[in-house]
């Protein structure tokens, strides 16, 4: 056996506009791609009916077939990454590994240990930028600090890419001749790792050009199917962010935006790991005493608040991975403004029931809504549910979509009372910040 490369997919789950995949197969070298299903990650789930588990291993089934095309194949193991890397030192003569950049504090640790044993065994590792078209400190400040503004951020974002060329385009895979050559392998089930399939299907990968034109217009009513639902694709990999900028981003100046804000927050948590560790942005509002009452969270994760266009939110998202942004920060400032619950205890729910869950985003909306994030709206700012209603959902479409019995008695009352929480709110918060922010 001739010395080989592995290619190593983690949130990069395609073949087009892969970087990584891209440079290895440049090498001329035999080029192995791999996945692995981390039971560290894994281990930790406690939904057999993981959408996010099922959306991989569906992604990985038609990523497979695509390179048993090319003449190559996935190989797909499951373990810890340390064991796996083991194991496969043991059985191949490998030259070097390539893959690309993740941001999360866990596999940034991860990516670490991996290399540091590789390397003591002679393995050269190549990784890349891929997931997004600038990371770290690519857009910093003049004083090359990071940004904690996102307006300056994306007009300094906006400026560095159309300086940019080339270096911010698709890469292009011109041969796939170097795969190594394996014969057709049906990949592990999900039965194999200890999960089931879901129902409902994914997300499509195709967007609708003129949706996207009208995205400012319809982005915020959450009846109207106005917004991409790429979230996951994104999440994952199995759409390239260049490609989607070039295309998609030049037909909307807002949908540009919101793709500027993922890679916004994705720096953010580089900059800032100790946001994805749970701690506050503004580290004063670690010291808010939230009443953290069980019985409301339960409400609120149940959809039974008294709340329609709350309990709308949240029973879109336990029915179908999804929820409207617009209602994502109607429900993330109820919960921590009306109930006054901790906004780990919102994101920990979110991270467990969204398709699209990236930590990053995330943490960043969460943070936003609970008034302790970088760029966030002022904690004095508190949503009126029913005002955002009249605004966004006035025909009341999407909550009779969810809450079909909401002129009925089975409809619970408001389990709290708008101005009284508000208040309540106000009063908590500024116990610890004072007035101000
Ligand atoms: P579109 O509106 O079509 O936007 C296109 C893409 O841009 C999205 O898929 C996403 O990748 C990105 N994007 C859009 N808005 C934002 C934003 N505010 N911040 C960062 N990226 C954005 N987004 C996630 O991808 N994963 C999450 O776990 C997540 N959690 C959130 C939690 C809260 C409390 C809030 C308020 C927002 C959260 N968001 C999250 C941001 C946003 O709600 C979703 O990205 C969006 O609703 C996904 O739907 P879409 O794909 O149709 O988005």
């Amino acid at each position: 056996m001739g010395k080989m490369i592995f290619f190593w997919f983690r949130r990069d789950l395609r073949l087009d506009d892969n970087v990584g995949l891209a440079n290895a197969l440049q090498t001329g070298l035999p080029v192995q791609p791999l996945f692995i299903f981390d039971k560290n990650i894994l281990d930790k789930l406690e939904n057999r009916e993981d959408r996010r588990v099922a959306f991989i291993h569906h992604s990985l089934k038609k990523l497979n077939l695509e390179l048993i095309e090319k003449g190559g194949g996935l190989l797909v193991k499951h373990g810890t990454p340390q064991l796996v890397w083991e194991e496969l030192l043991e059985n191949h003569e490998v030259e070097a590994v390539y893959t690309n950049h993740d941001y999360e504090p866990y596999a940034i640790k991860r990516d670490e240990q991996i290399r540091q044993f590789l390397s003591a065994k002679g393995v050269r590792v190549e990784t890349f930028k891929d997931q997004v078209v600038f990371e770290k400190l690519e857009v910093a400040k003049d004083d090359g600090k990071p940004y904690t503004v996102f307006t300056p951020y994306s007009r300094k974002w906006k400026d560095l890419y159309a300086r940019s060329g080339a270096s911010v385009m698709p890469v292009k895979i011109n041969s796939f001749d170097n795969l190594q050559k394996r014969n057709a392998e049906e990949i592990i089930t999900l039965a194999e790792l200890g999960f089931e399939e879901v129902s409902g299907g994914f997300p499509s990968l195709e967007w609708d050009p003129s949706l996207v034109k009208q995205y400012s217009d319809q982005r915020d009513y959450p009846a109207v199917n106005g917004t991409s639902k790429l979230g996951v694709h994104l999440r994952f990999g199995t759409v390239g962010i260049r490609r989607l900028v070039a295309s998609a981003g030049v037909l909307n100046g807002t949908f540009l935006n919101e793709l500027i804000w993922r890679e916004f927050y994705q720096m953010i948590l580089w900059n800032f790991p100790q946001v994805g560790l749970g701690k506050s942005f503004k580290p004063a509002y670690d010291f808010i005493p939230w009443r953290n009452d069980e019985k409301d969270f339960e409400k609120w994760c149940l959809g039974k608040t008294g709340y329609p266009i709350v309990d709308a939110g949240m029973r879109e998202l336990n029915a179908t991975g999804y929820m409207h942004n617009r209602v994502r920060m109607i429900v993330a400032s109820f919960l921590t403004k009306h109930l006054l619950i901790d906004w780990r205890w919102g994101e920990a729910y979110f991270a467990g029931t969204l398709l699209d869950f990236d930590l990053a985003a995330n943490n960043g909306g969460w943070q936003w809504a609970a008034g302790s994030g970088c760029d966030a709206a002022p904690y004095f700012r508190v949503f009126n549910p029913k005002l955002q209603t009249e605004k966004f959902d006035a025909k009341l479409e999407y909550i009779r979509k969810w809450v079909p019995e909401l002129n009925s008695f089975d409809y619970p009352a408001p389990m709290v009372v708008h101005e009284l929480a508000r208040k309540r709110c106000l009063e908590t918060y500024a116990s610890v910040l004072g007035k101000q922010d």
